[in-house]
């Protein structure tokens, strides 16, 4: 397997430098994500020191976490029900969790062997009709009920607003997350909300302005992907 690939490595460094100029304190952590990209990619930025990849395709991300099952692993693509079993037993992070019925399977899945898995919300925060994700409403009345569940961790929010083309406008929906991950915080003290899951290639600063905790990396680290049609 040749897993030299000095492209590669020179566009995630990049990125790497590219937050660590916007962020001096270093709060934000790079989520690679990986999907469609071969298991080669993987292994040549765990040599560079990345540890933590995304995954939208459970086939896919499954093979590559039996090669390498000891990264940190994290499930960002939808969810069908049905699929919970797998995503609880082999993930260590999900951050697309978008309903009460998929964090009650995951829990319930979850091997108690395992630490608890930790999740986010998927908030659909400029509430597109073809957008997954609870309502910024929802997530204030599910929350409670969801911090609960036994083997699951809820540690804070994800979303992936609309395309907007400004900074500025970027930054606005980003907002929004900051504010309601603030009013969760005050809403149940005893949890660790500290996880704000935003930013990806096109939009990395505004997240990041906006104190994004996790950017989710893709296209400016592999490079463009081919479409792929199946989950
Ligand atoms: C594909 C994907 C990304 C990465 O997007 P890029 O634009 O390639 O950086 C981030 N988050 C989610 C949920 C994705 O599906």
């Amino acid at each position: 397997m040749n897993i030299d690939n000095p492209e590669l490595l020179e566009r995630y460094h990049k990125v790497l430098n590219h937050i660590r100029k916007l962020d001096p304190d270093q709060k934000v952590s790079l989520l690679a994500v990986s999907k469609t990209k071969p298991i080669e990619d993987i292994i040549c930025l765990a040599e560079a020191g990345q540890k933590s990849f995304g995954e939208n395709y459970l086939q896919e991300a499954l093979t590559k976490i039996s090669a390498r099952p000891d990264l940190d692993w994290h499930f960002i693509g939808p969810i069908q029900s049905n699929k919970t079993k797998p995503i609880a037993e082999h993930f260590n992070w999900v951050h697309s969790v978008d309903r009460l019925k998929i964090a009650q399977r995951l829990s319930n899945q979850r091997p108690t062997n395992l630490p608890p898995l930790k999740i986010l919300l998927e908030v659909n925060v400029d509430a597109e009709e073809s957008k997954s994700g609870f309502t910024p409403d929802e997530v204030i009345s599910v929350a409670a009920e969801i911090a609960e569940l036994p083997n699951l961790a809820l540690r804070g929010l994800m979303a992936i607003p609309a395309h907007h083309d400004t900074l500025e406008t970027q930054r606005r929906p980003f907002r929004k997350m900051r504010e309601l991950l603030e009013t969760l915080q005050l809403q149940l003290p005893e949890q660790n909300l500290d996880t704000l899951s935003m930013g990806m290639s096109s939009d990395l600063e505004a997240a990041i302005l906006e104190g994004a905790t996790i950017v989710r990396i893709g296209t400016d680290i592999f490079g463009a992907r081919e479409v792929k049609n199946n989950a």
